[in-house]
Order: structure tokens, then sequence, then C-alpha cells
């Protein structure tokens, strides 16, 4: 069985750990290969490849590091497919959706490539007499990333072209579950002419984790995963005085309106519900119908699924596999579980028949109706392609329901009354809305983040956000003395 290294000091490197965990191809149900699992002194090993990597890369003049950035960018663009075939591959995804996520990722090198521009700092000239005050943006350092399995090129691209093109050096450590992309990713930016050492990646559990966030020359840490995890990581990297945001779960609503447009309502639940067969932190998990639209618009809904086609996602299928067959396993309770609690199954995605391997993680899009919000399957975030429907009697009582939930990562509102739209943006307590947007995930220009238990920290990511946070500011006073300037004066001064 082959085994992935981590990559460190632009190079393959074993580490001493034995440990290692079996990435699986979904579609497939088998073991592709082995990915090793780091121990706290291999990820000393990264950090401190990173740290002596440190002082000649933010000493890189703006220039350089711009020229890397838009070499990796037509690198990336170029070999798209090869990457889009590894996270099908490992992750399930369709080839389409891979190749989706890979352009949001782009968006972010992108922007990336105008670093000398987002990092220009500010000039005030005679502040007093004579003195001037400017300040610039320096790098932090060592920069720790940690991702999960769901997007495993976006996620990371989401953090290090920033921290790779403001001058810091970065310890990647992706989610074990389908690592390659990262590394292949480290390789493509060695060839665009990235030294060595300034990307690292380690993989590895929480064993490599608590290396990362407990390792004092790492500076800061970047997270997304699910909520419990991002509060942990969160926690601790703080205790251990680090720079940390950590973007967590998320449960979804869309709040559908009596004068909304139900075809385009019921295109965008489908879509949002079920691409990447709803393993995404922006997937819409609930519609909240308000008054008697859930009758007209379920039989719309039902329709579109009955036209998805699900497999292996090399066949150009609509949605892939879960990630493990254990994950399958857990979603696949929910529907029992909505069953037990009373709500109606209405399309039912267990046992459906996929185009792939019969041991693939197969679940169909699944769809429940009258689910009461004291159910698990509306409480939890479930992370597959089981779409809920929950009905109430006006938009004040869907805001509320919203507005409970203790995540608060995506919403959005389908209407036509842009009144009604103006005042869901404001009153709505979530990160990110769409109005008659399903999935409104920003473009690489604005910054990316939940409210409540979907982000911990206060820095979102990729964006100008993220500019700020993997650069910290300096205020310079300055004076150049002539004569006239002599004098001794204890108080500030004046003028
Ligand atoms: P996860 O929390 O299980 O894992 C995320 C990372 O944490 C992985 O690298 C994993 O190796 C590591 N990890 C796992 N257990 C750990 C532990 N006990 N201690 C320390 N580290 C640990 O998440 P996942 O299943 O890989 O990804 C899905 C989750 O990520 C969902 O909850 C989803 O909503 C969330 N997510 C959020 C966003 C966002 O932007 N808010 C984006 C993508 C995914």
């Amino acid at each position: 069985m082959t085994i992935l290294d981590h990559w460190v000091s632009g190079a393959a490197f074993t580490g001493e750990s034995t440990r290692t965990a079996p990435v699986y191809n979904p579609a497939q149900g088998v073991v592709t290969k082995d990915v090793r699992l780091a121990s706290t002194d291999d990820v000393a090993v990264a950090v401190a490849a990173a740290a002596a990597a440190f002082p000649a890369w933010s000493g890189t003049s703006l220039a350089k590091r711009q020229q890397i950035m838009f070499a990796f960018r037509e690198l990336l663009n170029a070999r798209k497919g090869d990457l889009a075939a590894i996270l099908t591959n490992e992750h399930g995804k369709v080839t389409s959706d891979a190749l989706g996520e890979i352009a949001r990722g782009l968006e972010v090198v992108e922007l990336a490539t105008s670093i000398p521009n987002l990092m220009k700092g500010e000039y005030s000239e005679s502040v007093s007499t004579g003195v001037d005050v400017y300040s610039i943006r320096q790098p932090l350092g060592v920069v720790g990333i940690i991702s999960p399995f769901n997007f495993p090129a976006m996620v990371p691209l989401w953090f290090f072209p920033i921290a790779i093109a403001a001058g810091n050096t970065v310890v990647l450590k992706p989610s074990e579950k389908d690592p390659s992309a990262a590394v292949w990713m480290a390789r493509l930016l060695q060839e665009a002419g990235l030294p060595d050492g300034v990307l690292n990646v380690v993989h590895g559990d929480k064993e490599s984790v608590d290396a990362i966030l407990t390792h004092p020359d790492v500076a800061s840490v970047s997270f997304v995963g699910s909520t419990p995890i991002a509060k942990y990581i969160y926690e601790t990297a703080a205790q251990h005085g680090k720079r940390v945001q950590a973007l967590g779960g998320a449960k979804n609503h869309m709040l559908v309106l009596p004068d909304a447009d139900l075809d385009l309502v019921a295109d965008s639940a489908v879509n949002a519900g079920f691409g990447s067969a709803g393993e995404r932190c922006m997937a819409i998990s609930v519609v909240v119908a308000v008054g008697d639209v859930a009758d007209a618009l379920i039989p719309k809904i039902t329709e579109r699924m009955g036209g998805l086609t699900v497999g292996d996602g090399t066949r150009g299928c609509d949605m892939g596999p879960l990630i493990t067959r254990e994950h399958r396993d857990k979603v696949a309770g929910y529907i029992e579980l909505a069953e037990r609690d009373g709500a109606r199954v209405v399309v039912d995605g267990r046992g459906v028949a996929a185009d792939g391997a019969a041991d693939g993680f197969w679940l169909g899009p699944t769809l429940i109706d009258a689910v009461p919000t004291s159910s698990d399957v509306y409480r939890h975030e479930i992370f597959g392609p089981v779409l809920s429907v929950v009905r109430v009697a006006s938009y004040e009582e869907g805001v509320a329901l919203i507005n409970a939930s203790p995540f608060g990562n995506g919403t959005a509102i389908f209407t036509n009354d842009g009144g009604a739209a103006r005042r869901f943006q404001t009153e709505v307590t979530v990160g990110m809305i769409g109005i008659n947007v399903p999935i409104p995930v920003p473009v690489g220009y604005y910054s990316f983040g939940g409210w409540k238990a979907s982000l911990f920290g206060d820095t979102k990511a990729y964006g100008p956000q993220s500019v700020h946070f993997f650069t910290r500011e300096k205020a310079v006073t300055s004076r150049w003395l002539d004569p006239s300037h002599g004098g001794i004066n204890l108080g500030f001064p004046q003028n």
C-alpha cells in the first residue's frame, strides 16, 4: 500500500511516527493509500523548517512574492483537471463540483497577487511640527493552518496564498481523510518558485493538531472544521498566546416567503441542499416555509430530486458518495430519527441505486417535511444530503427560528419583496446572507465567515480580513532633527 508522506523543506518527509490512517476512494469503498500521522516531534521538524525559512522569505521583495503567486495561479489554472481528479478520488465529489471548488480557491490566489497593494500602510505628514506618523504591516512568522475534509483544496487556499504572500511561512495540516491535494499544491508552489520551507504539510490527527496549537514558534492558527473542535482549537491556541481564527459548523436556513418565485426556490433548494452530497458548510439544510408555501413547494422540490443521479464522481453524475461508511451511516440514522420524531420522509435516500461500486458510501438525496424543531434532525448539523422543511406562520416566526440557532454561518431569504429582504439582512444574526441566492459564499475580495458557533475569533477567512489576520501593524512616529529642535520639554508636543 502506498504511504503518503509529509512535505517539509520542499521534499517528502517520513518522520519518526509509525502511525498511519487509511485513505478511501468513497465511490469504491476501498482503501487506496495510507497517510502518515505525525508525532509531536514530526510537527516540531516542520515548524523548525518554517521558522528557518522565515527570515529570508519575509525579507523577499513584494515584487518577487507577487511573481510567485502569479506563477502559482497560472500553474493551478492549467492543471486544475489533475487536482480535480485527486479531489474526486479521495473526497468523492463529482468532477464539476471539484472544479468549482478549485475555481473558488483560485479567487484567493488572484487576490494574493495584489499583495503589494493590500499591505500598503498609511502616512500622515506633520502630525506635529516636523513629525510624521506612518504604519507598516509585517508578517507574523510561522502560521498554522488546519483544514477539514470537505474542501481539501479550497479551504487550504482560503488561507495559505495570503499568508505566504504577506511574508509568513506555513505549516498546513489537512484532513487525514483526503490529504493528497495539500501535498499536490505544495509541490506546485515549489514549481512556481516558492523557496523550500515556506509551505510545509504535515498529516495527522489530534496529536499533530495539539502539537501545532502548543508549539511556541507558531504565531497563529487558522482552523476550519466542526464546532466542538473549533471551540477547542480557539481556546487552546489562545491559551498558548496565539492569534486564532476557528471556523466551525453550520445549520443553514432558507426562508421562503409566500411571494417568492417557487420554481427558483425549488431549483435553489435542490442545488444548495444536495450539491457535494450536502457536505458543505454553506449547504442549505432547512427550508423554512412561511404560511402554506410548503404545500406548493414540496412537489416542485420532489420533482427535481427525481431527476438527480447519484454515483461515481467521474461518470457525470449529479452527486457523489459521502466521505466514509461511518459518516454515511450516521447521516442515514437521522432519517430514521426523523420518522421516530413524527416528521414525514417525503423522499428517502436510503437504498439509492447508485452508478458506482456496491461498496461505495452511498446515500441518496432525502427530503423530510414537518421536522419538529425539538428533533435532533433539526438541531444538529447533519452534513449530508438531507433537506428538512419546517413550517412557520410568519416572517417574524421564521427569523426568530433562525436567530435562535446556535449556528450563524449562512442563510438565505427568497422573496420578491425588497423591503422584506432588507429587513431580513438587518435582523438576522448570521454572518453571510443570500437574497434569492442560496449559497452566499462571498467572492475572494470580501471575507468569509459566520457568527456565533460558526466562527470563534473575530477574523474571517480570506479577503481584507485575512490580510489583517496574517500581518501585524507597526505605527512609526518620525522626526528628523535639526538644531532648531533642541531644548528640554517634558510635556507632550502640542503643535
Ligand atoms: P473535523 O472537525 O472533524 O476536522 C477538522 C480538522 O480537525 C481536521 O484536520 C482533523 O484532523 C482535525 N481534528 C479532528 N478531530 C480533532 C481533535 N479531537 N482534536 C484536534 N483536531 C482534530 O471536521 P471535518 O469532519 O473534517 O469537516 C466537516 C466540518 O467542518 C463540518 O462541521 C463543517 O460545517 C465544517 N466546515 C466549516 C466551514 C466554515 O467555513 N465554517 C467550512 C468547511 C467545513
